[in-house]
């Protein structure tokens, strides 16, 4: 089987560039060009994971099945997991695929491209602490969202039935997860407490753990303030300078002692998949393909964006965020349908920075915008900064579904809000 152009990887950035490139194909070109491959069949938006993870998103209605969308944007779709890779040669191995009872549902397949796109995204890191991979649980995957909202659930019945009637829960590492997936935590338990009778209602002590001395290190430290207030207010405890030396099946061990939870998430870091340094490619510490400032891994038109490419910003990386997977895909689209033109395409990827917004619940955001050319940083909060997150959700669906499927879909998951409640039970 031979494309033009493959993508390996249907996330923020991988989709919204096949997407792209399928539209701008058309029906005719398209779906025989363009082949996206994601070793899962449903796509949701990995910024949502926090919310699903809370319950206060279900992945089954936010997720949106590849195959309707390789339809919807003429590309074609394969389910299948990159094992191996022979840059000279321009050919993918893709794993066999086995069902839940073990039996084959497709063999060990090759693909050959003339042009490839890694966009396989990250995982956890865990910075070699022992049991942090044997007890907490993390936020890479839909299906890991879902496992954690599962037993988080099983927790809120377990303290509303239980004597103490409380129940603890530890976040290790407090960037824009750890603080979105502490908010959105408050925000489940309110809900659910609306529905309990008073005597079964329960305290729910959430501890956000911190190494470096403020939360949000990455983001300017009037964000950091405000979140931590807000959190404050709503009784997080947040421990700044406080690194996690062991991960217990019931505790976390710190230079300053033990914090007791009955559930544990990891939200400390991120890196790229061990597997991407069996590619043949070079890798930098955190498994990331090293790219250039056009986004070419070493190997004949082969390119990787988003969190799985070490692309140069200055003196530092682009960083990993779904607002840089974006913006390399628009630019790759670009690249693609130039060269597939003959036509060269010279400019480098240069990264804007459009500043960062952090959601603290259902109604409440804090964040930073920057002026044109990295000029004056506003500073947003409140409804307006949590509106400016939610526009960014939208821009990706706009991005993959157009804009008249975009509102039709916000419109109908208001509808099912309305219906259902906002809170996953079941
Ligand atoms: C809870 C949470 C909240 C976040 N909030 C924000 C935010 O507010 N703002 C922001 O900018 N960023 C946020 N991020 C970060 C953002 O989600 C990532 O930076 C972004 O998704 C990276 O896009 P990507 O395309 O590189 O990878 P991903 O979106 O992770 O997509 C990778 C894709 O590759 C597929 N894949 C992986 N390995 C293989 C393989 N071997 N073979 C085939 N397919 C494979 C996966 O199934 C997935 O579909 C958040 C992340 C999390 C977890």
């Amino acid at each position: 089987m031979h494309y033009d152009i493959v993508v390996v990887g249907g996330g923020a950035g991988g989709l919204e560039l096949a997407a792209r490139l399928g539209r701008k194909l058309g029906r005719r070109d398209g779906p025989s060009s363009v082949l996206l491959i994601d070793r899962s069949v449903f796509h949701i938006w990995k910024p949502t994971l926090h919310e699903v993870a809370a319950g206060t998103l279900d992945a089954h209605q936010e997720g949106l099945s590849y195959m309707i969308l390789a339809r919807r944007n003429h590309f074609s779709y394969s389910p299948g997991e990159i094992i191996g890779l022979d840059p000279q040669a321009k050919r993918i191995t893709l794993g066999e695929m086995r069902d839940e009872t073990g039996h084959q549902v497709v063999p060990e397949r090759t693909i050959s491209y003339t042009h490839a796109v890694l966009a396989l995204g990250s995982g956890s890191n865990f910075f070699g602490t022992p049991g942090a991979a044997e007890h907490a649980y993390v936020l890479e995957r839909a299906s890991d969202a879902e496992r954690f909202q599962r037993h988080l659930l099983a927790a809120f019945t377990r303290a509303a039935f239980a004597e103490h009637r409380s129940l603890g829960i530890a976040i290790v590492g407090a960037g824009a997860t750890g603080v979105e997936l502490s908010a959105e935590l408050l925000e489940a338990h309110a809900l659910l407490q609306e529905g309990f009778r008073a005597d079964q209602r329960f305290r729910l002590d959430i501890t956000l753990v911190e190494a470096a001395p403020r939360i949000l290190a990455g983001l300017p430290e009037k964000i950091s303030a405000q979140a931590q207030l807000a959190l404050e207010r709503k009784n997080v405890r947040v421990l700044t300078a406080t690194p996690v030396t062991e991960v217990r099946a019931d505790a976390l061990v710190t230079a300053q002692g033990e914090i007791a939870a009955d559930l544990i998430v990891w939200a400390a870091g991120i890196k790229a998949a061990d597997a991407n340094t069996r590619l043949g490619l070079s890798v930098n510490r955190a498994n990331q393909f090293v790219v250039d400032d056009h986004l070419r891994t070493g190997a004949p038109d082969l390119y990787a964006l988003g969190d799985c490419a070490a692309c140069p910003w200055g003196e530092k990386l682009v960083p990993a965020r779904a607002q840089a997977a974006h913006q390399q895909a628009s630019y790759l689209a670009k690249v693609l349908l130039a060269r597939r033109r003959e036509r060269s395409h010279d400019a480098p990827f240069v990264y804007r920075d459009f500043g960062s917004l952090v959601s603290l619940g259902e109604n409440r955001g804090v964040g930073s915008l920057m002026g044109g050319l990295g000029g004056p940083n506003f500073f947003v909060e409140g409804l307006i900064a949590k509106w400016m997150y939610m526009s960014l959700h939208l821009n990706h669906h706009r991005a993959i579904l157009g804009t008249g499927n975009t509102l039709v879909l916000a419109l109908a998951r208001l509808l099912q809000r309305r219906v259902s409640g906002r809170l996953k039970l079941h």
